[in-house]
C-alpha cells in the first residue's frame, strides 16, 4: 500500500460519501431521510447511477456475439466489471466470477448445479439456525430432489454459531456446509474460515452467503477458504438485478450447467450440445450488462474508500447505536454477538414491530420490520418479527439519534 492509499483507508470523510449519494438530500413526510434499511438495499452513488447512465447513453449493445464496435466496448464494459469484482472477492481466476441476479440465484445455482451432481440419498448439508431463506430453501429443494438431509447447526442467545455443535454435526455424509457470511437479521459475523476448516477436513465445501459480507469488510475468498461465495450488487452500493457467485475453478470447470440457452453455448445441433468454457457455461441468455457494469463501478468505488475506513466508521456508528438503544425502556436487542457489523434489531414491549415502523416513517427514519426472511430466527428468538435498523457507509451518530427520538415517539404513544 503506497502513502496515499494508507490516507484513504485510514479514515471515512463521512460528509464526502453522503454528499455521493443523491437520495440522501430527499425529504420523507417532510423530514430529512433517515435511511437505516441497508440490509434490505443500499443507496446508490453518484458515481454508480452515472456508470449505468454512461454505458446507456455511450455503449449499448448486446455483448460477446458482435463484430460492431459498440458490442465489442459494450463486451469490454462487461468483461472489466468481472475482473474488478475478481479483484474484490480476491479470487485468483476472473474465470471464477459467474454473473447472476443476485445472492439467491447464486446459491440456487451451486444447489441445482453441484447439489445435483454431488450429493445423493442420504448425503448431509449443513448450515446454521441463523440462515436467510435463501441458504435454506434451496437445499431443502436439493434434499427433496435427492433423498439428502439438512442438518441445522444451533445458535446460542447472543445469535452466535455453537461452533462445538457445529463440529459434531460434521461428518463423511456431510457434502455441503453453507452458512451465511454476516447474518442480515443478528448482524452477527460468523468465524467462516474456521467453519471451512472443520467442512474442508470433513470432504465438504463450503458454500457461503455473502450477500451482507460483501458490503462491510474486505472480502478474501480464498483466505476465507470458500468455495462459492455468492453476493447482491443492490446491497453493496451497486443495481438490483445483479450479482456474482464466485466458484472454485476446478469446482466450476465439473459442474454441468445450471440453465440452457444462448451465450453458454459452444455448439447446438440436434443430436446435441457442447457448453462454452466458465464462467459462460452459467450465463445463459443476454445478462444484466448494464447492472454488471454498475456493479464494476460500485466494487471499485467501495474499495477506493477503503475497507479499513468503512469498518471503523460503521463499527462506531453500530456500537453507539448499540449503547443508545439500550437506554431505551422495553427494547430488546435480538443479536448480542461479540462480532457483529451493521444491524441493529430489537423488539419493544409496548408496540408490534410494524406499528414501529411506520411511526418511524412518520419521523422520516426508515427500518425494516418483519422476519427479515430468516424466519427460524424469529422462532429461534421467540418473537414474530422484530424492526432493524440497518447501516451502510453514509449513516452516522446522528441517524442513531433520530432513531432513538423517533423511538421515544413510539413510546409515547404506545406505552
Ligand atoms: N442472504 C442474506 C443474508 C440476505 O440478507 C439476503 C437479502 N436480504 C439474501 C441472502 C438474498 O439476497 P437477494 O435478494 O439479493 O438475492
Amino acid at each position: 500500500m503506497n502513502a496515499s492509499e494508507a490516507k484513504v483507508a485510514a479514515t471515512l470523510d463521512v460528509d464526502a460519501v453522503r454528499a455521493a449519494f443523491p437520495i440522501l438530500s430527499r425529504e420523507v413526510h417532510g423530514k430529512p431521510l433517515v435511511y437505516l434499511d441497508s440490509a434490505a438495499s443500499t443507496q446508490k452513488p453518484q458515481v454508480v447511477i452515472d456508470a449505468v447512465s454512461h454505458f446507456y447513453e455511450t455503449t449499448n449493445a448486446n455483448i460477446h456475439r458482435g463484430v460492431h464496435r459498440l458490442s465489442q466496448e459494450a463486451t469490454d464494459a462487461f468483461e472489466g466489471a468481472r475482473e474488478e469484482m475478481r479483484a474484490f472477492l480476491g479470487a485468483e481466476q476472473v474465470e471464477e466470477i459467474v454473473f447472476t441476479r443476485g445472492t439467491t440465484e447464486g446459491i440456487n445455482l451451486v444447489a441445482s448445479s453441484y447439489g445435483r451432481a454431488n450429493v445423493g440419498t442420504g448425503d448431509e448439508i449443513l448450515i446454521s439456525h441463523m440462515e436467510h431463506h435463501s441458504n435454506i430453501v434451496p437445499w431443502q429443494m436439493l434434499c427433496e430432489q435427492t433423498g439428502a438431509k439438512l442438518v441445522v447447526a444451533p445458535i446460542n442467545d447472543d445469535g452466535e454459531i455453537e461452533m462445538d455443535a457445529l463440529a459434531g454435526l460434521l461428518g463423511a455424509r456431510t457434502k455441503i456446509v453453507a452458512v451465511g457470511h454476516i447474518s442480515n437479521a443478528l448482524g452477527t459475523i460468523n468465524p467462516v474460515a474456521e467453519i471451512g476448516r472443520l467442512a474442508h477436513q470433513a470432504g465438504a465445501v463450503l458454500v457461503v452467503d455473502g450477500a451482507q459480507g460483501a458490503p462491510h469488510g474486505a472480502v478474501d475468498v480464498q483466505a476465507l477458504g470458500a468455495d462459492f461465495y455468492a453476493c447482491s450488487g443492490h446491497k453493496m452500493y451497486g443495481p438490483t438485478g445483479i450479482g456474482v457467485l464466485y466458484g472454485r475453478r476446478d469446482l466450476l470447470d465439473a459442474m454441468p450447467p445450471y440453465q440452457g440457452g444462448g451465450e453458454m453455448i459452444r455448439t447446438v445441433s440436434f443430436e446435441g450440445s457442447t457448453y462454452a468454457p466458465v464462467p459462460h457455461k452459467f450465463e445463459a441468455g443476454t445478462p444484466n450488462i448494464a447492472g454488471a457494469v454498475g456493479l464494476g463501478a460500485a466494487a471499485a468505488w467501495l474499495r477506493g474508500l477503503g475497507f479499513n475506513a468503512i469498518e471503523r466508521h460503521e463499527s462506531d456508528v453500530t456500537s453507539y447505536g448499540t449503547s443508545r438503544l439500550a437506554e431505551i425502556k422495553g427494547l430488546r436487542m435480538i443479536g448480542t454477538a461479540k462480532h457483529k457489523a451493521a444491524v441493529l434489531g430489537f423488539v419493544l414491549d409496548c408496540a408490534h414491530p410494524h406499528d414501529i415502523g411506520t411511526i418511524l416513517d412518520q419521523e422520516g427514519v426508515a427500518v425494516r420490520t418483519g422476519h427479515h426472511c430468516a424466519q427460524p430466527v424469529m422462532d429461534r428468538f421467540g418473537v414474530p418479527a422484530t424492526s432493524r435498523a440497518s447501516l451502510g457507509v453514509y449513516n452516522t451518530r446522528a441517524d442513531i439519534d433520530a432513531l432513538v427520538a423517533a423511538l421515544a415517539r413510539v413510546r409515547e404513544l404506545f406505552a
